[in-house]
């Protein structure tokens, strides 16, 4: 192995359509792979331009922008993936990964389908930077964007995520987090939950617990800045609440999804609250 550093790719990169991670709060964080790209792209396409404008400038990079988020027309896409046929061109977001709960998903469908090269430049995440220093099991995970902010949508969600063997792993925002603990506290009071905070910045922070702890610890100091809230797996002893899906459909047969819930939860010992959450779920099935 030689001991000697990599340095920024030099030439131009093949045209095509590159996908570039950015820092997340710690701008060393950026790759040379990725400032190599930045500097050589006939476009980037960018969330917000201010916010790329800032970063490029922070690089030394003068680079032509293109607004582009889930709402630009098809025509500008067109034009990008267009111009990804003859030139490098390159996608960010405002931070961290593009595609992982930011815009990029179309461009990237629509290119592939038009033959284009699309490449990965990867980097920072912070759906994976979370799951990475979260102590939780990282062998099996699933990653499942924002919650609702409203209380039915996201006691749902998490019910419709009840089976899941795996660690759960969400983005939230400082406001909701409290109320988000809550609901996990109701539906899993003895699961393991991370809250992975302001990440590679100044204040990160990572504090694991029970849901219903870490709510109580943020209601009493509001927390502030960027969060990724991390759910680990049923523990062996869950796994009865699965059955409960048959008692709560035979159930759901002559009664509304409360009355099934209480029967259900008279029968099994089963959270109640659980039941009744799974229950609008099989419900709406
Ligand atoms: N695409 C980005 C990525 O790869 O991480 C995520 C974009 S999503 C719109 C923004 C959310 O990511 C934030 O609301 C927060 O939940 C999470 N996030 C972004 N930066 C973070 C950080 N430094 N620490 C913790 N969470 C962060």
């Amino acid at each position: 192995m030689t001991s000697e550093l990599p340095s920024i790719p030099s030439g131009t990169p093949e045209p095509g359509l590159y996908i570039v991670a950015t820092p997340i709060g710690n701008l060393a964080d950026i790759t040379l792979r990725a400032i190599a790209v930045l500097g050589a792209a006939a476009v980037i396409a960018c969330e917000d331009t201010r916010v790329t404008g800032k970063l490029l400038k922070h690089l030394g990079i003068k680079a032509k922008l293109q607004r582009l988020d889930d709402h630009a027309p098809p025509q500008v896409r067109a034009r990008i993936i267009d111009e990804a046929r003859v030139s490098p061109v390159a996608l960010v977001s405002d931070a961290g990964t593009p595609l992982i709960s930011d815009p990029g998903y179309r461009l990237v469908r629509e290119a592939r389908a038009a033959g284009v090269n699309v490449v990965a430049v990867p980097g920072a995440c912070a759906a994976i930077a979370g799951l990475a220093i979260a102590g939780l099991p990282s062998d099996r995970f699933l990653f499942a964007g924002f919650l609702s902010p409203k209380d039915k949508a996201r006691e749902e969600a998490l019910a419709g995520l009840a089976g899941i063997t795996a660690t759960l792993v969400f983005y939230e925002t400082a406001p909701r987090l409290e109320k988000s603990l809550r609901a996990i506290a109701a539906l899993w009071p003895a699961r393991e939950v991370a809250v992975a905070r302001e990440l590679t910045k100044l204040h990160e922070e990572c504090r694991s617990g029970s849901a219903a702890d870490l709510a109580d610890h943020y209601a009493a100091h509001p927390p502030k800045g960027e969060i990724v809230l991390l759910i680990g797996p049923p523990a062996e002893a869950e796994a009865p609440a699965l059955d409960a899906d048959a008692l709560l459909r035979a159930a759901l047969v002559d009664a509304g999804p409360g009355k099934a819930a209480g029967i259900v939860a008279k029968a099994t010992g089963i959270d109640r609250a659980a039941l009744y959450a799974r229950a609008l779920e099989l419900k709406g099935e």
